[in-house]
């Protein structure tokens, strides 16, 4: 029987509903049920797969090839299940199903409206793991009150009343401190949990987000007008790290409270080894090693999962990765040596377009000739390959196709199927493929296997014409798709440390299981410590 959680949020956005919505996942999931996690986003797009990192952060990509919301990547790292395209829905692709449905004459000459026929098609996606897991927690993206989110609301409210005990409502609301005050003001949350008893949904848990602690009288204030018990109002408090979050609402009992909610009997709190091992990890990790970050969005959601999985690769060779974000658009020959003179190793970006691309081929030489530690990916190792054309094998209009239709050395070029591609929305390479590894290869030697399926979103690839010669001048393409022969790794291997991935392994790198190419570049970037 399988039970619903519904998470939404309150006063504004940014309260961190994904990491919370992660961290009940997680302990439930410590408790012994499996769990899975959906994200509903309000907007009209059917993915985010068009959108521009600066509107929405990175993108997602799931094993199955969707684009999804980043918050997908925190469901993963936390919980490590690997979501598919059923964990993420948008206004969107709720709208394009029901048009879908009524151009075919599904709906027999009905009127189509929201209510009924947009909100049935939100409740059969929250049921689409109906029985298959024991707990299917849904985040609503947006805030309350936004008029996107009013039929997912309305969605929830007919399944709270649907399923009875089977649904629990937890709102993440947000609760200032005044300064000149001296005062933590629960007045806005009172408004919000107001604004969901008026769409005719009663919260059961609370969540307050809160940058000071709350003391009982503050909770009890809180239960009290906003008709909830106590022990179901928690407060989560600003943390050093989002993965302290979990432990920090199983002490506060926040799992229990939900067991409770739905007439499961709570038993013992579990001991959640392994993560406490990994807190107590980062928690004594001190030495920093600084890792530049080159790419061209200089916003913390924009490399979301490259910057998890850096930071989540230091704290197993304990040390502190400090990321210097290193803007790609003003590097040059003449000032690379001063702007990576801190960094003890470079992650060159992946990314879209001609903005910043130089500026990465300026960063792969410097530190390819100075024998600094390079992860490329994507585009990143795109630009690792360009650069090899132009500096060693001496082609010096070596380009990708992307950048420049006509190069006559287009060691990058668009994949025979994108030839004929219109549409961008959804059409690129994308989700897990398999790929094989040569055996003797620094990269098989670090994943300890030859044979990996990893993620990817692309439409350019290595081409094949030169792999001959590129081979011939030292750099190895060593990991092969075996279906299509696309060149899916390079590396160099006279380098300290020089790999480039067509793939993303940072979509697969979770907290309890690190990725090993992380953990690999970083141990080698620490030795420089
Ligand atoms: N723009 C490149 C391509 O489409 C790289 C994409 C990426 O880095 N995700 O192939």
């Amino acid at each position: 029987m399988t039970r619903y959680i519904f998470v939404t949020g309150g006063v504004v956005s940014s309260l961190g509903k994904g990491i919370i919505s992660a961290s009940i996942g997680k302990l439930l999931q410590a408790r012994g049920y499996t769990i899975t996690i959906q994200k509903f986003d309000p907007y009209i797009n059917i993915d985010p797969g068009t959108l521009n990192p600066y509107e929405h952060g990175e993108c997602y990509v799931t094993v199955d090839g969707m684009e999804t919301d980043l918050d997908l990547g925190h469901y993963e790292r936390f919980t490590g299940i690997r979501t598919t395209s059923a964990n993420s829905v948008t206004t969107g692709k709720i709208y394009k199903a029901v048009i879908d449905k009524e151009r075919r004459g599904d709906y027999l000459g009905k009127t189509i409206q929201v209510v009924p026929h947009i909100t049935d098609e939100i409740k059969r996606r929250i049921m689409h793991n109906d029985d298959v897991v024991d707990f299917v927690i849904s985040e609503i993206g947006g805030t309350i009150g936004d008029i996107e989110s009013a039929p997912f609301l309305e969605a929830i409210r007919q399944l709270k009343w649907e399923l009875g005990n089977r649904a629990v409502s937890v709102h993440l609301t947000y609760v200032p401190y005044l300064k000149a005050a001296d005062e933590l003001k629960t007045k806005p949350t009172q408004h919000s949990v107001k604004e969901m008893q008026g769409a005719g949904i009663q919260p059961d848990v609370l969540v307050l987000r809160t940058e000071k602690h709350l003391s009982d009288g503050i909770r009890q204030k809180v239960a009290s007008f906003c008709n909830v018990d106590l022990e179901c109002v928690v407060q989560s408090e600003d943390m050093p790290s989002i993965y302290e979050v979990p432990v920090n609402m199983q002490r506060q009992g926040l799992d229990a409270a939900l067991l409770r909610k739905f007439g499961v009997p709570v038993g013992e709190t579990p001991e959640m080894e392994g993560w406490h091992r990994f807190l107590e990890l980062q928690r004594t990790a001190t030495k920093e090693v600084h890792v530049g970050l080159v790419g061209k969005y200089d916003l913390q959601d924009a490399y979301k999962s490259i910057r998890e999985s850096l930071s989540l690769a230091g704290i197993y060779n304990h040390v502190k990765v400090r990321i210097d974000f290193i803007n790609s658009e003003n590097l040059s020959k003449e000032n690379v040596a001063e702007k990576l003179s801190g960094v003890a190793g470079i992650m060159v970006c992946p990314g879209f377009g001609q903005r910043g691309i130089e500026g990465k081929i300026v960063a792969v030489e410097y530190a390819r000739k100075n024998n600094i530690p390079t992860f490329g990916v994507c585009l990143g190792m795109q630009m690792m390959v360009i650069e090899f054309a132009r500096n060693v094998l001496g082609y010096k209009d070596a380009n990708s196709s992307e950048m420049d239709a006509d190069t006559k050395h287009n060691v990058i070029d668009l994949m025979e199927e994108q030839k004929s591609v219109t549409n961008m929305g959804g059409t690129m390479r994308l989700g897990a493929y398999s790929c094989e590894l040569r055996e003797g290869s620094r990269v098989a030697g670090i994943y300890g296997t030859l044979k990996i399926s990893e993620r990817h979103r692309h439409r350019y690839e290595f081409n094949n014409n030169y792999k001959e010669e590129y081979e011939k001048n030292g750099m190895q393409c060593v990991g092969v798709n075996p279906e299509s022969n696309l060149v899916e790794v390079v590396e160099i291997p006279t380098h300290r440390w020089f790999v480039g991935t067509q793939f993303h392994p940072e979509y697969s790198s979770t907290v309890l299981n690190p990725h090993p190419l992380f953990l690999s570049f970083v141990e080698e970037c620490s030795k420089s410590l």
